[in-house]
Parts: C-alpha cells; structure tokens; sequence
C-alpha cells in the first residue's frame, strides 16, 4: 500500500544493569489506551493482564488511540486486592514499590532451570542471548483479580 513499517531491534534488548529495556511494548500499548499499568507492573487490560504486545512502527495513515483516563488496578483505585503483592516469593514487590534487583534475582535463578525453551532476551549488542534459559517469574499475575478480567 505504499506504507513502512518494520520491528525496531532494540524491543528485543534487555540492559542487565540497568534491569530495563529501551523499548517498552507496554507503555506505547499504555499511550494507545490499551489498559492501564497495576502495581504488578503489568498492563491491565478489558481482558486482564495476562497478555504479550508486540509493536510495529510505520508511517500509515491512522488516527492514534488516546491513554485510558480510568484506573483499573484495584489498589491503585480504592486502596483494595494487593493479591499480586502476597504472591510474590521474593519480597521483591510491595505495596511502597518494586525492587527489580530482587525480582531479577528470582528470574536469574529459573533461567538456570529451565532451559528448554532458550534465553529470553539478547544482549545490549542485540546479537547474543543474554542467559542459557528463560528469565521468568510471573508469580505476581497467578490468580489474581487482574489477570483474566477488568475488574469493575
Ligand atoms: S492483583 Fe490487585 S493490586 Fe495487584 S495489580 Fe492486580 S488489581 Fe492491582
Ligand atoms: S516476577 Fe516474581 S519475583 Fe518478580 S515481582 Fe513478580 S512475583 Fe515477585
């Protein structure tokens, strides 16, 4: 049709001092009115926050999507649920914040077990995995209000 669009290489870096990558599929799904973040860092949506986004940057002709002006995180609504935070084994979430060296701590010790399905990041080169396994937790999204649904 005549429009660009590609995937930036940077949404596939993970800087590992830092603990944060350049490109953050949340916050641009966040600017496009998709949801709104919970205290579990995760973007709740109409139909929760159990969900991936990928973003494709092009010139096409469209009309952008605003941010959400209503809150969907029930803590940061009214002060409810912290369900996320009970859940998380390492004490690295609370109801003050979230400390992403103990977080990480938690990712790097799966990685070293499961290593079936690859490394989850590459490196700031781009161009080496950045660990021999998947540097995952997710406690924090487990049978939550949040997680399949908007709650109302
Ligand atoms: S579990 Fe509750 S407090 Fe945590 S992000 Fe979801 S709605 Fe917010
Ligand atoms: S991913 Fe795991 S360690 Fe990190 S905040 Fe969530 S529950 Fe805690």
């Amino acid at each position: 049709m005549g429009y660009k669009a590609d995937v930036s290489p940077e949404a596939a870096t993970f800087d590992q001092k830092a603990l944060k990558s350049n490109w953050s599929h949340r916050h641009f799904a966040k600017a496009a009115g998709m949801g709104t973040f919970g205290i579990n860092n995760m973007l709740i949506t109409k139909i929760g926050c159990c969900g991936r986004y990928s973003t494709i940057v092009t010139n096409l002709d469209i009309e952008p999507d605003v941010p959400l002006k209503e809150e969907y995180c029930l803590y940061k609504k009214n002060g409810s649920c912290g369900v996320c935070v009970k859940n998380c084994p390492a004490g690295a979430l609370t109801l003050n914040g979230y400390d992403r060296q103990k977080c990480y701590a938690v990712a790097r010790k799966n990685a070293e077990i499961y290593t079936q399905f690859g490394s989850s990041y590459t490196n700031e080169s781009g161009e080496q995995p950045n660990s021999v396994g998947s540097e995952v937790c997710g406690k924090c999204v487990v049978n939550t209000p949040c997680a399949f649904n908007r709650i109302i």
